[in-house]
């Protein structure tokens, strides 16, 4: 009746609204989006074409067009990823990132899971001081209507 191998000792795991399979979500994702969104790699700073993007409008969940950002909040931080000094509240969801030695805040998309990138608290002074360094393959960008 009871075995060694109980269900407790399984990972416990974060269920979210949109959960799919490894294999669904790899049908669906670029190569670079499954990457970063579902194996919490990095994209190359400097490669988003969002980065530069100054446009009005919602950042949202490459995965699953959850809203995640607004342009008001984007900032030029000079790192090569698009900055933003806040998150749409409730939108995301942070874990802890120790890969590096050191403890960071990861961060992720509450409703998939989905890995955005990190909060650090060097952002800009005059707002919220922090800086949510994000990778835009992990973003879609939806310019707001005129
Ligand atoms: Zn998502």
């Amino acid at each position: 009746m009871f075995s060694c191998n109980s269900n407790a000792q399984k990972k416990k795991q974060a269920v979210y609204k949109v959960s799919k399979t490894e294999a669904e979500w790899k049908a669906q994702l670029s190569d670079m989006e499954f990457y970063v969104l579902r194996e919490a790699g990095t994209e190359r700073p400097f490669s988003s074409d969002l980065n530069t993007n100054y446009k009005q409008g919602t950042y949202v969940c490459a995965a699953c067009n959850t809203p995640l950002f607004k342009s008001e909040h984007k900032f030029d931080s000079g790192t090569g990823w698009p900055s933003f000094d806040r998150e749409i509240e409730g939108n995301v969801a942070y874990g802890s990132d120790s890969k590096l030695g050191y403890s960071r805040d990861e961060e992720h998309c509450a409703v998939c899971g989905g890995h955005l990138g990190h909060v650090f608290n060097d952002g800009p002074r005059n707002t919220t001081g922090k800086r949510h360094c994000i990778n835009g393959v992990s973003l879609k960008f939806i310019p707001k209507d005129e």
